[in-house]
């Protein structure tokens, strides 16, 4: 699992100086889905510090076997229902999947509640299908707005995943658009630009991103049910 990680973050490392950036720049997320709570802690005990999960119900039980590890960030990167949105506040540091306001909503009374501000990132459909999750980028910067008002909710930027494309090189434009919005935001609500995963990490950096969220990568191949 060392290994795994240093090769990530040196990937990074000559990803951000191709792009003239800093690699201190950009924080790996690991993506643990479907992977157990002992793999988590091999890439703790490696240095990564934040992880990503797609569902709340697998997170609980995650964040429940890996309480006694310190500084862990836990992120939501799965659509989330406004029914979880409790339980989520509990568990995440940030939520990367806000695409509509009532779930934005949702999550700023359960923070309210809990007296937790909460991280979230506006999540926008890059592949402009509607089976796509995220909000359509016409209206990025509307949600944006909405979101920023809500108590308790703190907008840190964008997430977006690029549509499979033929080659790595062709997911850039998208991600470049995604840039385009983030510049957009005011000044305060710019600083998570969430994009890249395993096959496109390095174009998504020389795009702009803050944030890349690694699976295979890191982890190997998932299980194909949670181990
Ligand atoms: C699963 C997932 C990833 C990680 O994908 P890999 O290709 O395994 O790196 C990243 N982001 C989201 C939103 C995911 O669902």
């Amino acid at each position: 699992m060392t290994e795994r990680v240093l090769e990530i973050r040196e990937r990074i490392i000559v990803a951000a100086a191709r792009a003239g950036r800093s690699p201190d720049e950009i924080t790996l997320v690991g993506v643990s889905k479907r992977h157990s709570a002992e793999s988590v802690r091999a890439a703790w005990a490696a240095g990564v510090r934040e992880f990503g999960e797609n569902y709340v119900q697998e997170a609980r039980d995650k964040c429940a076997q890996l309480s006694d590890l310190s500084e862990l960030r836990w992120h939501l990167i799965g659509s989330l229902q406004s029914n979880k949105a409790r339980l989520a506040v509990s568990l995440f540091e940030m939520v990367q999947t806000v695409d509509r306001l009532s779930l934005a909503q949702a999550l700023s009374r359960a923070a309210v509640e809990r007296q937790k501000e909460l991280s979230v990132l506006v999540e926008v459909n890059l592949a402009g299908s509607a089976n796509r999750a995220g909000v359509a980028e016409a209206e990025a910067l509307a949600l944006c707005e909405q979101v920023s008002a809500l108590p308790n909710l703190r907008l840190c930027g964008f997430m977006g995943m690029a549509p499979l494309c033929a080659d790595v090189e062709a997911t850039r434009p998208h991600f470049a658009r995604l840039r385009q919005l983030f510049e957009g935001l005011p000044d305060s609500k710019r600083q998570v630009l969430s994009m890249g995963m395993s096959g496109d990490f390095e174009a998504a950096i020389a795009e702009g991103a803050t944030l890349v969220r690694i699976g295979t990568a890191l982890f190997g191949q998932r299980p194909s049910v949670a181990e």
